[in-house]
């Protein structure tokens, strides 16, 4: 079984960086009566601008292994170049970690795994902070063809131009949830301090992630966040990150219940049937696109015309309120069929195109 799967939620807790010894020793403290598997610190911080705090480096990581030793906590830092590994696994470090700016690299994060080549530690990935779920894949997969058999993905959102709805980084959840289809057995892990950037809706988030089937959970903690020297918003107290974690409802994939499995047995029976009618209706929709291309090219119209998708927006958008389905979610579904469409009417525009000009 992997190493990440040997608690539910697997938890990763800890400072975002190892500011002196007197708060790594008291925040180790704490956690280690707490149901925490691995303490976290940030040695070597990666700063969107220079002249913020950079970490301590080298002698913050003796912090730690004396932290180790003392509570008997595994450790697990944040490693960027094999420099970083080496001293790493010098001090102990049970787990490695990749940060977001580096798995974007695949260059450095080829270093980094070529610099793990004949030790077999367990590595979490952080996505890329772009969403883009093959190079996640990528990194996640350059580890494995090292050699690594402990590998986890860790979900910390991804940057955007605002913070819209109120996240530092986007969830985008859909992307978490294609990696684990694409890899079924991957363990991941939902780091809803960075995802959120503010302490007050790490709980919500963190259940969210639960119930979206993720293995564990990173959540920085400080003794005196306010007071932090880096991502001081975000972190929480070990007593709050106690408290979340003893709120938690943490739900199973599979149940034994047998009424339940008959109900939804049954219920996932009618929506089979459902699915294939919306699929049969989506394909009438597009004969019907074809059919009015034809039209087109007779007439000399454009494919795509503003006004007809303005009303499409609309109307459809109209209905699905009346059903109480956000507008956002059927303008978006509206905008791939549409688009679909759109594709095929310019395919047959342009086999006309090129009748014209033989
Ligand atoms: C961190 O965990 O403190 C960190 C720097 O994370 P990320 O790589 O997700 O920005
Ligand atoms: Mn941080």
């Amino acid at each position: 079984m992997s190493f990440f799967k040997t608690a539910r939620p697997f938890v990763i807790a800890g400072p975002c960086s190892a500011e002196t010894r007197e708060q790594v020793m008291e925040t180790a403290h704490a956690l280690s009566a707490m149901k925490v598997q691995l303490f976290r610190a940030g040695i070597w911080k990666p700063r969107t601008r220079p002249g913020s705090f950079e970490g301590n480096g080298p002698q913050a990581l003796e912090w730690l292994q004396e932290a180790k030793q003392t509570y008997h906590i595994p450790l697990t830092a944040e490693v960027a170049e094999p420099a970083h590994i080496e001293l790493a696994l010098k001090h102990g470090v049970d787990v490695l970690w990749i940060g977001a700016r580096t798995t974007v690299n695949p260059f450095q994060v080829q270093h980094l795994a070529d610099a793990l080549k004949g030790v077999d530690i367990p590595v979490m990935i952080k996505n890329p902070v772009n969403p883009d779920v093959d190079l996640w894949q990528g990194a996640i997969e350059r580890f494995e063809k090292a050699g690594i058999s402990n590998v986890a993905a860790i979900h910390r959102g991804f940057s955007g131009y605002s913070a819209a709805a109120g996240y530092r980084n986007q969830p985008n959840w859909p992307i978490p949830i294609e990696l684990k289809r694409r890899k079924p057995e991957l363990a991941i892990i939902c780091d809803p301090s960075h995802i959120t950037g503010k302490r007050s809706r790490i709980a919500e988030v963190s259940q969210k992630a639960m119930d979206m089937h993720f293995d564990g959970l990173m959540i920085e903690t400080h003794p005196r966040p306010e007071e932090a020297w880096s991502d001081a918003a975000q972190q929480v107290t070990p007593e709050t990150l106690k408290e979340i974690l003893a709120n938690l409802v943490v739900r199973e994939e599979y149940t034994q219940d047998m009424t339940g499995l008959i109900q939804l047995e049954y219920l996932r029976q009618l929506m089979d049937s459902l699915d294939a009618e919306i699929i049969d209706l989506v394909a009438k929709r597009m004969e019907l696109s074809e059919q009015m291309a034809e039209v087109k090219r007779a007439c000399n119209m454009t494919a795509y015309q503003p006004a007809r998708w303005r009303e499409i927006v609309e109307t459809r958008s109209e209905r699905a309120q009346a059903h109480q389905l956000s507008k956002e979610f059927i303008v978006e579904l509206y905008e791939k069929i549409h688009h679909e469409s759109i594709r095929k009417q310019l395919a047959i525009l342009e086999n006309a195109t090129k009748e014209i000009k033989k």
